[in-house]
């Protein structure tokens, strides 16, 4: 898999993705990524990326020319001719769709993905039309400029390639992850919470001692009964979902036991739903 991104900050990438899991699935040829400067294709003495926006108000706008240039560079596929199972245009915006674990999954089954950093009030408008299959946002909140949510998203698709985590399994079991551990797409129907975290927030975790300061870890994982763990885990990657994200419930087929648990959570003081 093949990430390029035109940035004006090409110097950020070399920090952001040169460490753990980025750093280890690039060494074993996993995956490539490479930062284009964009004022490499600008034609001016002053290498010039941006202008007033038409109609007046605040800030600067990057221009098309330079990033028309840039992705031209690449060798991609015109926007009309893109197979878009395969590679992927994406502009990262406050305006996009947000980014999830399942656009992660997607991305990650892609061979090309394509980012293009805003900066300034953003970028002009006909990049998104001529350019781009997509706008992504990681989030409601209003970013410098792409860069980071483009690392954000380099990190969260590179560790769902195989190969790239020592345990396979680890990202099926992890916060938002589906029962076929994410492979495969919107037809299968929603994650179930039978397997895996199943759509749900990760349960929390101890590691050793047993015992810090006075505070000990939850009886059920000191012994070695799978089921009171499993029981446990459960009912945690559940009451940490009806306290943090109660949304996701609403997205996910829900069992039968974890409908009695989720009854008994409500009614617990410590649950804030
Ligand atoms: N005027 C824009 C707006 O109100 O939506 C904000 C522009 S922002 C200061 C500059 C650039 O940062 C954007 O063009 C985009 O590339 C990036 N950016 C900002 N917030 C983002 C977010 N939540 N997700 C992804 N990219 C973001």
């Amino acid at each position: 898999m093949r990430f390029d991104i035109i940035t004006i900050f090409p110097g950020f990438f070399a920090g952001a993705l040169d460490y753990g899991i980025p750093r280890r699935a690039r060494a074993a040829g996993l995956v490539e990524f490479e930062a284009h400067d964009l004022r490499g294709f600008t034609h001016d003495r002053h290498k010039t990326v941006d202008d007033r926006p038409f109609g007046g108000g605040e800030g600067m706008v990057l221009k098309v020319e330079p990033i028309y240039d840039a992705f031209t560079s690449l060798g991609v596929a015109e926007k009309s001719m893109r197979d878009t199972a395969k590679e992927t245009v994406i502009l990262l915006s406050a305006q996009g769709r947000p980014f999830t674990q399942t656009v992660a999954q997607e991305l990650a089954a892609m061979e090309r993905v394509v980012m293009i950093c805003g900066r300034y009030e953003g970028v002009d408008e006909r990049v998104s039309e001529m350019l781009c299959d997509r706008e992504i946002s990681i989030g409601d909140y209003v970013l410098s400029g792409g860069e980071l949510a483009a690392a954000v998203i380099v990190d969260a698709v590179v560790r769902l390639l195989p190969g790239a985590l020592g345990n396979p399994d680890s990202s099926r079991f992890e916060s938002f992850g589906a029962e076929d551990g994410g492979a495969a797409g919107p037809e299968d129907g929603p994650p179930r919470s039978t397997y895996g975290s199943g759509g749900l927030l990760d349960y929390p975790h101890y590691t050793r001692p047993a015992e810090f300061r006075g505070v000990s870890i939850p009886e059920p994982l000191l012994g070695g009964n799978h089921e009171a763990i499993r029981q446990w885990r459960r009912r945690m990657s559940l009451k940490k979902t009806l306290a943090n994200r109660p949304d996701l419930l609403n997205k996910i087929a829900i069992s039968e036991e974890d409908r009695e648990i989720l009854d008994e959570l409500r009614f617990e003081p410590d649950t804030e739903a």
